[in-house]
């Protein structure tokens, strides 16, 4: 059995086990896809103290070594249950069942849906999530990026070194993206800003064809021809399966403090997954850092290791 079982290896997660290790004890970390998490796609890092220009891939791979240099072991599976019932906590998962001492959730966020009519339909098929893996596809194209914070706009600045034309739509005329990032933006000459729009559908065949968009401040409705829609319009988390277990909020973050314990021994949580005021990569790492330094002081008063 490990001391610390940990659900996730993104910032948070990795830097858990990098703590939980230089603790001495034993951690294993749960990622149902690739390490690092959302940054993995963001081609550069401008705001993480000392990693100025890196990539988010190359960023996301050194901390992955790091956290195995410390000797954490990594699963990759997905965690499909819990029971956090006994002293020992049980994690279900496709790999089957494993216990630990501690369990440090560090599971992040979602990405958020539009809603729209179509976006489900044509999921794979023009609409993306994510345009450094997807982008490619549409070279040459025209395509829609939707949102208005830090992901829309390097996205959407992405897409315009590959794409014929760009549309950035926004459902406010304010951006949550920071000044730099919005100036960058619009010296893009191939891309057009829409603010106050929604989309109120996708359409197609086989695949993206067009958008029909709402204008929000002259209800006006007009329909735009393009190939694919990048959404990008923030994160909601994903704790359904501890909401019986551990204590949200009524968003479904977990309602943690900055100790990052959760309320119920030996479950403590990390990243975006909290219930915070600011997502960041320093504030995932030093969550990261705090519940492992909190389950450490846990185990040793506990099991007396
Ligand atoms: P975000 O900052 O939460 O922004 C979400 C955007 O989507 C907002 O413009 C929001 O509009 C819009 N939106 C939300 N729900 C919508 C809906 N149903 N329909 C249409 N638009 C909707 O999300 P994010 O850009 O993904 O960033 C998440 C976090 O990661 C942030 O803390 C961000 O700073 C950070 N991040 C940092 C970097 C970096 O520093 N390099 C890169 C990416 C992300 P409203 O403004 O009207 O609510």
């Amino acid at each position: 059995m490990d001391d610390i079982i940990i659900i996730g290896a993104g910032t948070a997660g990795l830097t858990a086990a990098i703590y939980g290790q230089r603790a001495g004890l034993s951690c294993r970390i749960f990622e149902r896809y690739a390490p690092g998490g959302q940054i993995v796609n963001s081609p550069t890092i401008e705001n993480y103290p000392g990693m100025y220009g890196v990539s988010g891939y190359d960023y996301s791979m050194a901390l992955f070594d790091q956290a195995q240099k410390c000797g954490a072991a990594v699963e990759f599976a997905e965690v499909t249950g819990i029971d956090f019932s006994g002293e020992n906590k049980k994690v279900i998962t496709t790999a089957g069942d494993f216990e630990a001492k501690a369990v440090i959730i560090a599971n992040g966020a979602a990405r958020r849906k539009i809603g729209c009519k179509g976006e489900e339909e044509f999921e794979g098929r023009g609409v993306s999530y994510c345009a450094t893996c997807d982008g490619n596809f549409f070279r040459g194209k025209t395509v829609a990026v939707v949102g208005g914070g830090e992901s829309a706009f390097e996205e959407a600045e992405y897409l315009a070194k590959i794409c014929d034309k760009v549309y950035l739509i926004h459902r406010r005329d304010v951006f949550t993206a920071a000044k730099t990032a919005v100036d960058s933006l619009v010296r893009n000459k191939n891309v057009t800003i829409l603010k106050n729009s929604v989309i109120e559908e996708i359409k197609g065949s086989s695949a993206v064809s067009s958008i029909v968009l709402k204008n929000r401040a002259n209800q006006s409705t007009a329909e735009i021809p393009l190939s694919a829609v990048f959404v990008a319009i923030g994160l909601s988390p994903d704790n359904g399966i501890y909401k019986d277990a551990v204590k949200l909020d009524e968003q479904g973050y977990f309602d943690a403090a900055e100790d990052c314990k959760t309320g119920v021994e030996g479950v403590f949580v990390a990243g975006d997954t909290r219930k915070k005021q600011l997502r960041q990569l320093v504030t995932a790492a030093s969550d990261g850092a705090a519940a492992a330094t909190a389950a450490a002081d846990y185990i040793r008063k506990k099991f007396g290791k």
